[in-house]
């Protein structure tokens, strides 16, 4: 039996995992929104249309699982925030928002949208403990949030 290339290997394995990933992109959402009440997790904001599912670790990234354990409910800004790293979520669960933005003075989206939920814990968690965040995987989006800090 000739071995398969590890070059080939590599592409079955992205192949495979973007197959998984665009199948299982809907059902998260429907998934996600259940487990958070269809409310945002940093702000507690319901209204699905403002609402997205959002990846702990990005679906780019090996660890970036299609799991609800890697998943958020959070509203389009907070969304926006934690992907650039203004917003981080420590593995307790914890909101942090990125030191010179705590420093900066703006209108009432920055003031109370961002520098108030600083410190808060998440506002919705899924009832379900099996559903909710995996720590394991908050932090490594933590680490990236601390180091982009
Ligand atoms: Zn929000």
């Amino acid at each position: 039996m000739v071995p398969i290339s590890p070059i080939k290997s590599h592409l079955r394995r992205y192949l495979i995992s973007e197959t998984k990933r665009r199948l299982h992109q809907p059902a998260l959402r429907a998934t996600v929104m259940r487990a958070y009440e269809t409310r945002c997790a940093v702000c507690s904001l319901g209204h699905s249309s403002l609402l997205d599912a959002a990846h702990i670790v990005p679906d780019s990234d090996e660890a970036g699982v299609a799991s609800v354990r890697n998943g958020l409910a959070m509203c389009k800004i907070h969304h926006a925030a934690f992907d650039v790293h203004i917003l981080g979520i420590s593995p307790d669960l914890v909101v942090e928002i990125r030191q010179d933005l705590l420093e900066e003075i703006d209108g009432p989206m920055l003031e109370h949208g961002l520098k108030e939920r600083h410190g808060q814990k998440l506002m919705v968690i899924p009832a379900l403990r099996s559903e909710r965040p995996d720590p394991e995987l908050l932090a490594l989006s933590y680490k990236k949030f601390q180091s982009a800090g």
